[in-house]
């Protein structure tokens, strides 16, 4: 078990530049090649999910260095149940085997033909040298849709890097948490020739971005976290392109047709859209002026801050505990957490072994069966088929 300073490893997070062809760039230079040159010598910029994740990936860093750190200092409830999720889940694959050896933020790389391809950094990479195999982990705190790990060029790349790395690993096992859904995928990565497969595919990528005339072709996966979107032609003009609204009346049959074409250009075009907003409230921000626009103060939103309190007023005026309580919304992953933590904590002292998912599951069942939850069923969302 790898013992580092989980302090110098946060701060080497926090420092960390990434290579240009680094593995989660790689789907999206796959898809428009023409991103590698347009974004090269534009700034990084970090939104407010890229903020939270780096907070988080630093806080999970900090629990398998260092339990007894600060890691949770800062994080809500939220925040911290996520982690719990990540760390029991990791907690319970060390605790399947014996020998093995876990490696947080280690930075790795990817080599052909005697060059550096890439570099990149597993989250977490855990060997067991003894069965030849290797598990990558990666956290996704998130709540968009991802790749799963058997189509993730991330994921391939990471699993190609440790299998290069150590001699005796034939097998890589990929795992992408997905917390906030409560989502897993899992893929092995297995064989030499696999493999190669990989480091030949990034490197064809590698070779197509870096020519003088790679093309850039506008798409919602490839643009949605380009920084060169609003220096890129291709993109405003597919973004803002009017077709979409000259179209004549058609039958049915022929607007669902039309549909995929349409669909696809409103994905890119509600991405342009928020990007033009965001750096609109940037620049202003920073003491630019934009003629005709400014800033005007959020409104305030009033938010419940003393259940006690609140409810002792309420009682005052004649409200029964019952009718109170109707009013009050539970906030269900909360709640979950703070009975896992007392289940875990009551099987301890009753020297009992109990992990946190053992016990989430025993108490999500019982909420569900006993009718204190409901599962609601929400309306069907559109959405884009995965090609295969
Ligand atoms: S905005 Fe889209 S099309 Fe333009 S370079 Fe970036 S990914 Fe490519």
């Amino acid at each position: 078990m790898e013992n580092k300073n989980a302090k110098a490893v946060v701060e080497a997070m926090n420092d960390r530049s990434h290579h240009p062809f680094s593995p989660s760039q790689l789907e999206a230079i796959e898809l428009c090649p023409g991103r590698f040159s347009l974004c090269r010598d534009l700034p990084e910029r970090a939104g407010d999910a890229a903020v939270e994740g780096t907070r988080l990936h630093a806080a999970m860093a900090m629990v398998l260095l260092d339990p007894n750190s600060a890691w949770d200092e800062g994080l809500n409830q939220d925040q911290k149940s996520l982690i719990d999720i990540c760390e029991s889940f990791v907690a319970e694959i060390l605790r399947s085997g014996s020998g093995m050896s876990y490696y947080v933020e280690e930075k790795l790389r990817l080599m052909q033909d005697g060059a550096v391809l890439t570099e990149g950094t597993p989250d977490l990479y855990i060997l067991d040298e003894e069965h030849r195999e290797a598990t990558v982990i990666d956290y996704k705190f998130g709540w968009g849709e991802i790749e799963d790990a058997a189509n993730n060029l991330q994921m391939a790349a990471l699993a190609a890097m440790v299998w290069q790395t150590y001699p005796s690993v034939v097998r890589v096992r990929s795992i992408l948490l997905q917390p906030r859904l409560h989502g897993k995928s899992e893929h092995i990565f297995e064989g030499e020739g696999v493999f190669l497969n990989i480091i030949g595919q990034i490197g064809k990528i590698i070779d197509r971005a870096s020519a003088p005339d790679a093309p850039r072709i506008p798409g919602k996966k490839q643009c949605r976290y380009c920084r060169g979107m609003l220096q890129c032609p291709e993109a405003v003009a597919a973004g803002l392109s009017t077709n979409m609204l000259t179209l004549p009346p058609k039958p049915s049959c022929d607007l669902a047709l039309a549909m995929p074409d349409l669909l696809d250009r409103v994905e890119l075009c509600e991405v342009l859209c928020k990007e033009i907003r965001d750096r609109a409230h940037q620049l202003i921000s920073n003491g630019y002026v934009i003629p005709g626009w400014g800033l005007r103060p959020g409104n305030k939103v009033r938010k419940g801050q003393d259940i006690n309190l609140l409810y002792s007023i309420m009682s005052e005026l004649g409200c029964t505990p019952e009718e109170f309580v109707n009013v009050c919304s539970v906030k269900i992953g909360e709640c979950e957490a703070m009975g896992v933590e007392k289940m875990v904590a009551r099987a301890k002292s009753a020297g009992q072994d109990m992990t946190k998912r053992q016990a989430a599951e025993i108490l999500s069942q019982r909420m569900i069966e006993s009718g204190a939850v409901v599962l609601e069923q929400q309306k069907d969302r559109l959405v884009k088929k995965k090609t295969q």
